[in-house]
């Protein structure tokens, strides 16, 4: 027996029980019409002993009652529907001797009132005995087979009719019980088939939530250690760079620059794979906070024009068409999202075009198409390209060919700014990535200054402010190989003393996290407000904590992540020149 059966087979026992009451009111009813009808026409010893005997019947039916309830959980349920069926065994011969005790042939009357009494408790007792079918049985059963009797005895055509119509009739009430018992005990199946699928669902539920939980608590002990070790993670990694940039400004012969080549080759591709991950984990620390302001899309659109001009795009052409509105966007991020696109769409295009569209979307959204004729992907890999590390078609994990994070960031990019990535594909025709953004009403702020075109590093005084001596070597010597007077200082009171000896400076570039304590925003206020006019400052940091960023950004100032990529570095030290003229101490050449 399944544990269903069992369970429904106990539910049968409880709802018998449960109903007694019910047929023991039943029964009350009847037996008052019983002795009524009898009264003219039978003994009154007679009525009163059947009587006696009727109360005995629903007293013990009583104690059946209470004993199961007083037995509760514990009742063995077999043993009390067995009490129950040999009850309703013996109540059927009770209200069988009414056909003997009441049934008068000289007073025909009496004959169709007794069987109209017994043929309505018999009748009354299916619903709620139907729970027992072998009570119904000897219950219907006695009944109709003492009728039947009775009948027989009497002996004309028209009482063994009776009497064989009466013993038909106790048959489909038996046939009748079957059927209704069979549905009864299937619906008990069902039920608590379905109560133990639901309980069986909230378990595996409540196992597949405590392994979801898991798994990400583990992913963001994993995002914030590295968050939080990034600071000295990029340390060296942008020590490295430093030099390596160094060296290339060199005069070397040709074996070194090679050799030298190869080295910066190598850093670059650690630092991309570096800042993927970093990227990732920042992403999943929740550092990163979107900057929404209105994004005009030429503008976005003119950002990824470069993207098609690298090696080996000559045969593939990159065609820009963006629509004259703004959308609602963080316009770094998007930008990173869209550049992210173009050159998997550039990379995976072997010979073709690929072509940056706009279309509306709904009333109030721009959906970006990136679209390419490459070589596309197969319906079974579209699911998993968006997961970290995932990179169709490259098994010897060949980084050349990318590493397999781009999507991943582009998603959880999208993500944060309230949009999916879609994608569709045609092997062997190509591909269309989509991200989609809100529309929004053009900003009224002031177009951003044009770039900076001359290169104005040299000749430049700068002052360093960084308590690591290989950052300070390294940026020495690179920003003296680029033409720049340098002074490089471990904290801010070396910096004081330099300015206090008399020493000016066109720019400041300080290291976030100092000695003791003291951070670079401390030495840029105190620096500051100890030159006039001040120095334009620069804060360069592997620290990604909100808190920082939100500091930084509060302060107008250009903020530069470990490791610091040696163009990124020209290209701020130029354009911070070119915003303070006046902290100039010698006019550019
Ligand atoms: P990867 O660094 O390998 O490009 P991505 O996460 O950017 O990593 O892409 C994952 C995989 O998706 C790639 O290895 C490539 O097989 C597939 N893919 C991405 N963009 C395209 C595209 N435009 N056409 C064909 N395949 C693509």
């Amino acid at each position: 027996m399944s544990p269903a059966d069992r369970r429904s087979r106990r539910a049968c026992v409880d709802t018998l029980y449960r109903q007694a009451p019910n047929s023991f009111a039943a029964a009350t009813v009847v037996t008052v019409y019983m002795v009524i009808t009898a009264w003219p026409y039978t003994p009154r010893l007679v009525i009163l002993a059947w009587l006696g005997v009727q109360l005995t019947s629903q007293v013990l039916r009583g104690a059946l009652i209470i004993g199961y309830r007083a037995a509760g959980e514990t009742a063995h349920v077999e043993r009390w529907n067995r009490a129950y069926t040999l009850y309703l065994g013996l109540a059927g011969l009770v209200w069988g001797s009414c056909a003997f005790l009441f049934v008068h042939t000289e007073a025909p009357i009496s004959v169709a009132l007794t069987l109209c009494g017994v043929y309505g408790i018999s009748s009354g007792s299916i619903p709620g005995n139907a729970y027992n079918p072998p009570g119904v049985y000897l219950f219907v059963g006695g009944i109709f087979a003492a009728v039947l009797v009775r009948m027989l005895e009497i002996g004309d055509v028209a009482h063994v009719t009776l009497g064989i119509a009466s013993f038909g009739f106790s048959i489909i009430l038996i046939l009748f019980t079957r059927v209704q018992h069979r549905t009864i005990v299937e619906n008990f199946r069902i039920r608590f088939e379905n109560a133990e699928l639901l309980e069986q669902l909230r378990l595996e539920k409540a196992n597949a939530d405590a392994a979801r939980e898991k798994a990400e608590q583990a992913s963001l002990a994993k995002s914030q250690f590295l968050a939080a070790a990034s600071h000295d993670l990029r340390q060296p990694l942008y020590a490295l760079s430093l030099f390596s940039s160094t060296l290339q400004t060199l005069r070397l012969d040709a074996q070194a620059q090679s050799v030298v080549a190869k080295i910066h080759h190598n850093i670059a591709a650690l630092e991309s794979l570096f800042n993927a991950l970093l990227d990732i984990s920042r992403l999943d620390a929740g550092v990163v906070r979107p900057q929404n302001e209105p994004v005009f899309v030429p503008d976005l659109f003119e950002s990824l024009r470069h993207y098609g001009d690298g090696e080996g795009r000559g045969r593939v052409t990159l065609r820009l068409r963006p629509v004259e509105r703004h959308v609602l966007a963080d316009r770094a991020l998007l930008a990173r999202i869209l550049g992210n696109l173009v050159s998997n769409a550039l990379r995976y295009t072997p010979d073709g075009s690929v072509l940056v569209g706009c279309r509306r979307e709904g009333p109030n959204r721009i959906r970006f198409d990136v679209w390419d004729n490459g070589i596309g992907i197969a319906p079974t890999d579209l699911p998993r390209i968006f997961e970290d590390f995932v990179q169709v078609g490259n098994p010897e994990r060949d980084r050349q060919k990318g590493l397999g994070l781009g999507l991943a960031i582009a998603r959880r990019t999208a993500e944060l700014l309230g949009s999916g990535i879609a994608v569709r594909s045609w092997p062997g025709q190509g591909s269309v990535f989509s991200v989609s953004m809100p529309v929004a009403a053009p900003s009224r702020a002031v177009a951003a200054p044009a770039p900076a075109q001359l290169d104005v590093v040299a000749g430049l005084r700068l002052l360093v402010v960084d308590d690591e001596a290989s950052i300070r070597e390294g940026l020495t010597e690179l920003l003296t190989a680029w033409g720049a007077e340098v002074d490089a200082v471990g904290d801010e009171a070396a910096a004081l003393a330099r300015i206090a000896a008399g020493e000016r400076y066109d720019i400041l570039l300080a290291d976030y996290r100092l000695r003791d304590r003291r951070t670079g925003l401390d030495a840029i206020s105190a620096v500051q407000a100890a030159q006039v006019p001040p120095p334009a400052c620069c804060l360069v940091t592997g620290e990604i904590e909100a808190r920082l960023l939100a500091d930084v950004r509060e302060r107008a100032l250009p903020l530069l992540h470990k490791p610091v990529h040696p163009a990124k570095l020209r290209a701020v030290l130029n354009y911070l020149a070119m915003e303070r003229p006046l902290a100039r101490t010698e006019p550019v050449a």
